[in-house]
């Protein structure tokens, strides 16, 4: 039997040069940044390197960088932090129908403290309009937040002509992108676009779990989330994590090495995957465009990232069919595995209108760079003998068909 892991989009293999730093760190490195003696001055020194890292991939200030426990605290901190250093010159908040849940339920919070929040629906394909964006934006504004890449359709959201579309209508307000499915996998510079927070979450690329940064422009004034001893100059208390921002750093040179090249080898197996699972009866792919499709936009970020592909399955529950599949060795998702503890609602699904039926049928397959045609072959095998046991058993699937 195979191991297939096409759950990429949940987590990922720590590389090996990563992992290794990591371990030599925790065991002979393994001083406090924050302390005066050799050992404290060579741990400082990765953490350092890791800032020159992230400076140089993201072209951006190291001084701009926020080192943090992942995405999800990164989150937090530019939605709260903007919303409170903001909040004199407005209560109005933007975000989509899309969004993770650690961009989302910040801004649900903000609600329930007297915020006004609008979400954005989006288009069939997943898509925010920024036309809609600008008829949103109001002088009270003071922050948009949109994900770079959907976590679990992969759609690319075309976030050049948000961020016109915001500054043109008002300058002052603030955009923040969530970049965790977008960095290491689509070209991205935050600075450059013009927005600016952007979160990036280790674990997505190969690094350590419980990692991960906030970029916030240079002159960007937001408030800690956390206090106490004053680390990262008082915008986030705590002894750095040193193996971990180190071990994230370390990954993140190697998925860019090569990039380019390893971004279109992905492209062709997310297109080779798609025609095959479309070869198999009852399935649907949703959600971002099919590869090769960049000249159908205007803006050529729009479109579908290479790692992510959801699929609906007719007749079939999404739980039932990825534990037949883990039974043939391949891992796979409902929807998004960060929402499984609630599996029947999927906002994105609902938000991009897959019919009813379909919402209990869908299942990620997400890649990596070293995911390849064979494993793909075996996956698509699995589904293929799999499926039809499975559908039989779906009480009424055959009728609801007709
Ligand atoms: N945003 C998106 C789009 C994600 O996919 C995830 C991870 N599922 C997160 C945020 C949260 O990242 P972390 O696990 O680092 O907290």
């Amino acid at each position: 039997m195979m191991d297939v892991y096409f759950d990429n989009a949940a987590t990922t293999r720590v590389y090996e040069p990563a992992a290794e730093l990591v371990t030599s760190l925790m065991l002979n490195e393994f001083g406090n940044p924050s302390s005066l003696h050799d050992k404290g001055v060579e741990a400082e020194r990765y953490v350092r390197g890791a800032r020159e890292t992230f400076a140089s991939l993201l072209k951006v200030k190291e001084n701009e960088l926020i080192f943090t426990s992942g995405a999800t605290e990164s989150n937090n901190m530019a939605i709260f932090g903007a919303a409170r250093a903001r909040r004199r010159y407005g209560r109005h908040i933007i975000t989509t129908a899309i969004e993770h849940a650690s961009v989302y339920n910040p801004m649900k919070e903000l609600e329930r403290q007297g915020y006004e929040l609008t979400v954005l629906p989006v288009g069939s394909s997943g898509l925010v309009d920024p036309e809609a964006v600008r008829s949103a934006v109001r002088p009270d504004t003071i922050l948009v937040s949109v994900m770079g890449v959907n976590n679990e359709i992969g759609t690319i959201e075309p976030i050049a002509d948000i961020v016109k579309a915001v500054k043109e209508t008002n300058p002052e307000t603030l955009i923040h992108v969530d970049a965790v499915q977008t960095f290491g996998k689509v070209r991205f510079y935050p600075s450059r676009l013009g927005i600016d927070m952007m979160s990036v979450s280790g674990h997505k690329f190969h690094g350590p779990k419980g990692t991960g940064l906030l970029w916030v422009r240079g002159g960007v004034r937001i408030e800690p989330l956390i206090y106490g001893g004053g680390q990262q100059k008082g915008m986030r208390s705590g002894t750095d994590n040193v193996p971990g921002w180190a071990g994230m750093a370390k990954a993140a040179q190697l998925e860019f090495e090569n990039f380019d090249d390893k971004v279109a080898g992905l492209y062709d197996l997310r297109e080779y995957f798609i025609d095959q699972v479309l070869q198999i009866k009852g399935t649907a792919v949703n959600g971002g465009l099919r590869p090769g499709s960049f000249t159908v936009q205007e803006d050529p970020l729009a479109c579908a990232a290479p790692h992510i592909v959801s699929v609906s399955f007719d007749d079939v529950r999404a739980e039932v069919l990825l534990h037949a599949m883990a039974e043939k060795g391949v891992s796979i998702s409902a929807g998004s595995a960060c929402s499984s503890n609630h599996p029947d609602i999927s906002r994105t699904l609902k938000a991009i209108g897959v019919p009813k039926e379909h919402l209990d049928s869908t299942v990620r397959f997400s890649f990596s760079f070293d995911s390849d045609r064979e494993q793909v072959d075996y996956c698509i095998n699995a589904l293929k003998e799999v499926l039809p046991v499975l559908r039989r058993y779906v009480p009424g699937g055959r009728k609801k068909r007709r």
